[in-house]
């Protein structure tokens, strides 16, 4: 079975709107704002809604796990600008809680979701729990993707009664010989072992998350297939195949796949807000790993304000870029491979 090219996740984003209508993280004034940003975007406005619709907070970008596609054997983290030799690596740090609560505080009668990671696993922050709890009180949306080696009782427990909304966890083998190709430090009986806990406490807890596996699908690992649809169906857990990094980046173990040179707008500057742990404004998540690009502003606590950087000056000369020139216009968008704001593959 083929994956999909490009996975645009219709049936999760169906289950995710109902859910949240349900829970209440829904109302008139955040579709009005989704609304907005999308026209804005359409008629290629310089000027978005009052906010966005989508917060992308990148908590910490430490990992645990050191896949293949994403750092070296010593965790630093590969850097997509190709002058990386001469502008440098991608640094590693913390975003501070109240920083993150100030952005979703400002936000929340209109931004519809809080995405709790970018680069890194969003476990290791300990303030996750804390943040889902006040993102839920605050009427947001949230979501993480996690490689799930550090759920434990406790941690899961947290995040489903503070009301996550949806948690997807990355699973690309069924057993050790096939997971740890891509995965450099993980015991995947100790994940499905995992996995199991989270869908019981899920029940037990009467949590609406929804949680889906998340199926990197190689050529490597295809014969295993079967054997995650019948995990996922004894689980009462959701499935969705997408193709491995098209760039490769499996250490020689897999013939890249061929990218595309994309002609195409793109909606991130109209409808997200990507904020990284040092609280650099970047204009969407590809900037937590394009080492020196030029960030709107860097938040400050206390002091800045999500509406004025969002339809600021520099928000607003990168969006009249992308409408005039399109991709090209930009090194980081013109090798992106982007297609709207949503999952990258
Ligand atoms: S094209 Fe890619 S790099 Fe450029 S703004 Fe969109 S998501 Fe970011």
């Amino acid at each position: 079975m083929n994956p999909p090219k490009h996975n645009h996740y219709i049936f999760l984003k169906i289950k995710l709107f109902f859910a949240a209508w349900a829970s209440g993280k829904i109302t008139v004034r955040k579709l009005w704002n989704v609304f907005i940003c999308s026209l804005a975007y359409v008629c290629k406005w310089q000027k978005s809604a009052a906010f966005p619709f989508i917060l992308s907070l990148e908590l910490w970008n430490e990992c645990n796990a050191g896949c293949l596609f994403c750092r070296d054997g010593k965790g630093h983290i590969y850097n997509i600008n190709p002058e990386a030799a001469a502008v440098g690596s991608i640094s590693k740090g913390k975003m501070p809680v109240e920083m993150a609560k100030d952005i979703i505080s400002q936000a929340k009668d209109d931004a519809l979701v809080a995405v709790l990671y970018t680069n890194g696993e969003p476990l290791l922050y300990k303030d996750l729990g804390r943040l889902v709890a006040h993102a839920t009180s605050s009427g947001l949306m949230t979501v993480i993707a996690t490689n799930g080696l550090l759920f434990n009782e406790h941690n899961a427990r947290e995040i489903l009664e503070a009301g996550i909304d949806f948690i997807k966890i990355q699973l690309g083998g069924f057993t050790p010989d096939v997971y740890n190709v891509q995965i450099r430090y993980g015991d995947v009986e100790k994940l499905k072992e995992n996995i199991r806990m989270v869908a019981r406490l899920r029940r037990a807890t009467k949590s609406h998350a929804v949680i889906l596996i998340d199926w990197i699908t190689y050529h490597y690992n295809r014969h295993q297939i079967p054997l995650i649809r019948r995990f996922c169906k004894e689980n009462d857990l959701m499935l969705s195949f997408r193709q491995g990094n098209p760039r490769g980046g499996l250490e020689g173990k897999e013939t890249p796949l061929p990218t595309e040179t994309l002609n195409m707008s793109c909606d991130w500057l109209w409808k997200a807000m990507q904020v990284n742990f040092n609280g650099d404004v970047l204009q969407c998540c590809e900037g937590v790993i394009w080492s020196q690009l030029k960030p709107y502003t860097t938040y400050q606590t206390g002091t800045s304000k999500v509406g004025d950087i969002w339809n600021g000056p520099q928000a607003r000369a990168t969006r009249r870029l992308m409408a005039t020139q399109g991709r090209s216009s930009m090194p980081i968008c013109r090798q992106c491979q982007r297609r709207g704001v949503c999952f990258k593959w």
